[in-house]
C-alpha cells in the first residue's frame, strides 16, 4: 500500500504483507510521526466532490416541460342550444292533378261540343235530350 506523510506529502510504498493493522509511521523526509489506519490509508483520495449544480435550477426540477400548454376548449355557459325547426315538408306536386282536370274539362268540352253538334243524331236517338237541348237554345 502507499502511505502519505500528512505534514510534508512524501509517499512510501510499504508492502501490505509487511504492514501491520495498526502502526506508527515516521517520516524519513519530516520526522513526522502518524498512525497508519489500515481502514483509512493515508493515501486516500479525498471524498468525490458531487457535481456542480447550475445555479437557480432548483433540484429535481423537470427540464423540458411544456412552459403552457393550451387550456382545453371549454362550453359556453348560459347559452341555450338553438333549436331549429323542422323544414316543413315539400308540397305535394299538383301538376298531375291539374293536368288531369284539365283533360278532364277538355273531353268533357270535346263530349259537350260533339253533343252540340251531332245534336240532330242525339235527339232521334235520345228523345228525352230534346228537352235539355230546347232549355239550352239548340232546340
Ligand atoms: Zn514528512
Amino acid at each position: 500500500m502507499r502511505l502519505t506523510c500528512p505534514s510534508c506529502a512524501a509517499t512510501y510504498d510499504v508492502p501490505d504483507a509487511l504492514r501491520p493493522a495498526r502502526r506508527r509511521i515516521r517520516c524519513s523526509a519530516c520526522g513526522m510521526e502518524w498512525v497508519a489506519e489500515p481502514d483509512a490509508p493515508a493515501d486516500a483520495a479525498p471524498p468525490a466532490v458531487p457535481p456542480a449544480v447550475p445555479p437557480g435550477v432548483p433540484p429535481g426540477a423537470p427540464l423540458g416541460a411544456p412552459l403552457g400548454a393550451p387550456p382545453p376548449p371549454r362550453p359556453v355557459q348560459g347559452v341555450p342550444p338553438r333549436i331549429v325547426p323542422p323544414s316543413p315538408p315539400p308540397p305535394p306536386r299538383r301538376a298531375g292533378l291539374i293536368a288531369a282536370w284539365i283533360a278532364s274539362l277538355v273531353l268533357l268540352a270535346a263530349l259537350a261540343g260533339g253533343a252540340w253538334v251531332e245534336r240532330a243524331s242525339v235527339m232521334k236517338a235520345w228523345p228525352p235530350s230534346a228537352r235539355v237541348y230546347k232549355a239550352l237554345g239548340g232546340g
